[in-house]
């Protein structure tokens, strides 16, 4: 496990210092130190399950099924996970003021439970803690449809519109992307002088565009990330080391 030196968590703390609007990318590494698999890491999500494609999704009910099985199968992991000081960290530097937006690739609502109002966090793609009916855009919570899937793998079924197409409210690949949340997430992101990107290995498109964009608009970035990312060479700072004690430290949050 590779720990950032004290070196790098002050030129961190300088960065931020000298910065007066902050934009916090997050990927899927922010949320392992609670307990939730990120894709690619050893043991990640893709070791076991190949993500099912959205059209796949759409043109068979068998591949409907298995979503809500894979779905139900890790809920508990996703169900009781509770933020860590990586997320601590980052709702302390919100509420100073300091950071304007958190943009996230992840679908755990974990930013949010760290206290960060909802609208601070741009979920780019979507969010696994509740059902979406693509029909007619309904949300629906999860423990009815738990419940009736688990007794016998009954589909569920739209309320309000009876759509038998519903989905966890998370944009699958091959799905298109949320129309207002990338544009917010590009306002901010032109908006911002420093840009942090943390837990992300920066390769799932469109989403790493945005530090990309940032680094164009002449803004200052930093990339934390346990591993090299594709990225690395445009930051000002990387730092190769473990999210919650790196940001921690930074942050002087526990
Ligand atoms: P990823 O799995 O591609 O990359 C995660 C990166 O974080 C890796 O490079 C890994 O080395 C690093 N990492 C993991 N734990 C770390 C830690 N404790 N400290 C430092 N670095 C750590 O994830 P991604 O780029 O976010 O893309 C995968 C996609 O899958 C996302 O777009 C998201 O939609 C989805 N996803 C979400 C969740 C979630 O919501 N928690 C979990 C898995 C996948
Ligand atoms: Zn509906």
């Amino acid at each position: 496990m590779a720990f950032a030196d004290k070196d790098d968590v002050q030129r961190l703390q300088d960065l931020l210092e000298g910065a007066e609007d902050v934009v916090i990318f997050t990927g899927a590494g922010i949320s392992t130190e609670s307990g939730i698999p990120d894709f690619r890491s050893p043991g990640g999500l893709w070791t076991k399950y190949k993500p099912i494609d959205f059209s796949d999704f759409m043109a068979s009910e068998e591949m409907r099924r298995e979503s809500w099985r894979r779905k139900f199968a890790m809920d508990r992991t996703m169900a009781t996970a509770e933020p860590n000081r990586g997320h601590r960290a980052v709702a302390r530097l919100v509420d100073t003021g300091k950071v304007s937006a958190v943009i996230t690739q992840n679908v755990d609502g974990l930013h949010q439970a760290s206290g960060i109002p909802d609208m601070q966090v741009i979920e780019l793609h979507g969010n696994a803690t509740y059902a979406k009916c693509l029909g007619c855009g309904l949300r629906h919570e999860l423990d009815p449809i738990k419940e009736a899937f688990l007794a016998d793998e009954t589909m569920p079924i739209c309320a309000g519109c009876g759509s038998e197409f519903m989905k966890t409210a998370t944009i699958s690949f091959g799905q298109s992307m949320p129309e207002a949340e990338m544009a917010r997430a590009q306002r901010e992101t032109l908006a911002c002088d420093l840009f942090i990107a943390i837990g992300s290995s920066l390769v799932v498109y469109p989403a790493a565009g945005f530090p990309v964009m940032a680094k164009q608009n002449g803004c200052g970035m930093v990339i934390l990330n346990r591993e090299p990312t594709d990225l690395d060479q445009y930051a000002d700072l990387v730092i190769n080391g473990e999210i919650g004690p790196t940001l921690g430290d930074a942050v002087a949050v526990n």
